[in-house]
């Protein structure tokens, strides 16, 4: 696959994977094993060494899980991915994987309520501060770096109200400062945006939504850009001696072909193999079948999501509605930029009769499902303020847009006029 430039609905199916040589197997194999067979000691030492790349053990790899990093590598145009149990531990591996105690992180403060949980009040517990500041201005990343400061965090699509971040121009300010821009990806999958692209050096998809695609498994996945220079910057873990692998200065030491995905590798032998969110090869053989239709449902995630945002914005029951693709959607203008395919599934709006009506369209909704999930195959719906966000303040709430009046859809891939009739017959039920 290396020789020729396949195009992505081709990577899609393709990268990372040849019929199995033993078997000839078209379809991935899944490797149901914990542990392989070592040829003898000196094969043993080299791959403990890294001076052989080779499975050990799947905690820390597996050829099931390979075709999938693969794939997504060549998806996102990165250099080496990891899969993880989750994209929650996703976050957490890739932040302690840059920053230690005593160490401050930018975060974009409109994330997705875990992590926001995770930086807000988690983080701090190991001494990493986290600074929220406001996406829709760059300059706010700026002025909230310090000495400390290890690397920026952003999401491309921001919780709950869907403003599109403006990636390239944080990408400047991080890289202004030599520091990394983490971007978490999930609700615009590579197919609506490649984020590297546009700067970003470490880029995070939860597999569980839209890449998965089908609400079945749990999963996430780091993509290392293999662009950004440890060397230049302040990073105690990537250039001096590490005392969790054999005192190796992970950005001096490596061998030339893997100098530039040091990232990537200390983060499978250090966070990874130590701290053990492994995904399972059942469940990655579950996200490889999802994206092979991984640009085929994003398609159509986005042109029924943009039916139900017009038929919103025209509903008299209807207060509000936010969509990126909305030609006056106050994040319009970025999102035209960016996403260039489609503006994704999501869609999010407030009903006039506020906190009593949104609970009521939800209890009476037929089709939707009503939970707490987006980038199902199916349509999803949710009242983030009682549920997914409720372990924020009322004060933090609204300091990330999300008033008591908002119902979050997720816009699946049945009929559209199906959803929309759904809709409406809700609508009719929670105003009567
Ligand atoms: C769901 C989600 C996560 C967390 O992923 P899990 O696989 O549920 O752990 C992180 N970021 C975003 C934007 C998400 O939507």
């Amino acid at each position: 696959m290396s020789e020729k430039k396949y195009r992505f609905e081709t990577l899609s199916l393709h990268a990372g994977q040849v019929p199995d040589p033993t078997t000839l197997s078209r379809g991935v194999p899944v490797y149901r094993t914990s542990s392989y067979v070592f040829k003898n000691t000196e094969h043993a030492a080299n791959l403990f060494a890294l001076k052989e790349l080779g499975n050990i053990y799947t905690r820390l790899m597996n050829p099931t899980h390979a075709v999938l990093e693969d794939r997504v590598t060549a998806l996102e145009g990165g250099a080496a991915s990891v899969a993880v149990a989750s994209g929650t531990s996703a976050v957490h591996y890739t932040i302690i994987n840059i920053a230690a105690q005593g160490d401050e992180v930018v975060a974009a403060n409109n994330l997705y309520g875990g992590s926001y949980t995770m930086f807000a009040s988690i983080l701090p517990q190991f001494g990493i501060t986290v600074k929220f500041v406001d996406p829709k201005n760059p300059e706010n990343f700026k002025k909230a770096i310090t000495p400390k400061t290890k690397l920026l965090y952003i999401e491309t699509i921001g919780n709950p109200v869907l403003d599109v971040t403006d990636v390239q121009e944080i990408a400047d300010i991080a890289h202004k400062h030599n520091l990394p821009l983490v971007v978490d990806g999930t609700f615009t999958t590579p197919w609506l945006l490649r984020t590297i692209d546009y700067g970003a050096d470490i880029v995070i998809n939860s597999l569980t939504k839209w890449m998965g695609g089908h609400g079945n498994a749990i999963g996430g996945i780091i993509t290392d850009s293999g662009k950004f220079d440890w060397k230049k910057g302040p990073f105690p873990l990537m250039n001096e001696p590490d005392s969790n692998y054999h005192g190796l200065k992970w950005a001096h030491d490596l061998p030339a072909a893997l100098a530039p995905i040091a990232f990537a590798l200390r983060f499978r032998t250090v966070p990874l193999r130590n701290l053990g969110a492994a995904i399972s090869p059942d469940n990655a053989w579950m996200f490889i079948q999802g994206l092979e239709t991984l640009p085929l449902r994003m398609q159509r995630h986005s042109e029924n999501a943009m039916k139900v945002a017009e038929f919103l914005k025209k509903d008299s029951r209807v207060a509000w509605v936010r969509y990126p693709g909305l030609p006056d959607d106050p994040s319009h203008q970025v999102a035209k930029k960016y996403l260039k395919k489609g503006f994704g599934g999501m869609v999010v709006f407030g009903m006039k009769g506020g906190y009593e009506a949104a609970v009521k369209l939800i209890d009476n909704i037929k089709l939707f499902s009503h939970l707490a999930n987006v980038g199902d195959a199916k349509s999803l719906i949710l009242h983030p303020s009682s549920t997914s966000h409720s372990q924020l303040s009322e004060d933090q709430q609204r300091s990330g847009g999300l008033t008591p009046d908002l119902v979050r859809l997720s816009i699946g891939l049945e009929h559209s006029d199906d959803i929309l009739e759904a809709l409406e017959e809700g609508l009719a039920v929670s105003t009567r």
